[in-house]
């Protein structure tokens, strides 16, 4: 027996002597782990379509413990991801964190969304030398004065934070998560573990290490839930303190970073690959 879904590769991790399985977020069935029969076979067909962060259209066999790919058309590879590594790092990080927070077979169609309209996202970034600089004495706004590797990194901070939401960990930004009163004032406190604001009776008493955070934050936080990814403009400290909720919040449920890194070895052994494709 077949079926036919989209997905978008995550990982891959070699077993037996030719054969790959393929971690896979498809938009019926959550994620799945399936097959590839002898991938690893210098004659295969089947090896250049299936590679990590690539958008591809699957006919899958049922099998007893893994589903094999029995055909895979890819629909996009995001070239601009692969040309760029700031831009592969990135995607790189999305996808790992994917992986990290899904469960298997959690059918989640809108985090399939949430991570496709994400790696368009990265890939339409202006590329960092293609960014035009203002001469010296110059001042063009506040965008162009912020430190690099801050505002660049908006969109990893929106992605976590939408990624927690669809996963099952909204935060809880109007009511103190201890004691349920309503919460208010320009500087509140943020328990990450129980995931949402503190009032400031439970913040002295309960939870000393709570963050600090801006209600600005807040109303950033609470608009970007609700709308849809983009690059989205802020303030340089509200980008700060959302990416410390974020990676807060993760610590906090997964007890870990993703393994972004040894992902990123695995791609970088396939981007000589990758250029003859
Ligand atoms: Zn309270």
């Amino acid at each position: 027996m077949t079926y036919n879904t989209e997905g978008i590769i995550l990982k891959y991790r070699d077993i037996g002597e030719h054969e790959r399985i393929y971690t896979i977020l498809t938009r019926e069935h959550g994620k799945i782990e399936g097959w590839a029969q002898g991938v690893r076979k210098s004659q295969s067909k089947l090896v250049a379509h299936l590679q990590p962060l690539y958008f591809c259209d699957f006919m899958f066999a049922r099998g007893k413990r893994f589903d094999r790919v029995a055909q895979v058309k890819v629909l996009n590879r995001f070239p601009e991801l692969w040309a760029d590594l700031e831009k592969l790092s990135k995607a790189v990080y999305v996808a790992a964190l994917v992986d990290l927070v899904l469960r298997p077979g959690t059918r989640e169609g809108t985090v399939f969304n949430l991570l496709q309209t994400t790696l368009q996202v990265i890939s339409s970034e202006p590329s960092p030398g293609l960014q035009p600089s203002s001469p010296e004495g110059v001042e063009d706004g506040p965008s162009e004065r912020r430190p690099r590797g801050g505002q660049g990194e908006g969109i990893l901070t929106l992605f976590s934070l939408k990624l927690l939401k669809e996963s099952g960990f909204s935060p809880e930004l109007h009511y103190c998560v201890l004691c349920k009163k309503e919460v208010q004032g320009l500087s509140l406190s943020f328990d990450a573990i129980r995931g949402g604001v503190l009032c400031t009776d439970c913040f002295i008493k309960a939870s000393p290490e709570a963050l600090q955070i801006s209600s600005l934050t807040i109303e950033t936080l609470e608009s970007i839930l609700t709308a849809p990814i983009a690059r989205l403009e802020m303030p340089e400290a509200v980008r700060r303190e959302l990416s410390i909720i974020a990676d807060a919040m993760i610590a906090a449920h997964f007890g870990e970073e993703p393994k972004a890194r040894n992902f990123m070895v695995s791609l970088a052994d396939e981007l000589p690959q990758m250029a003859r494709v």
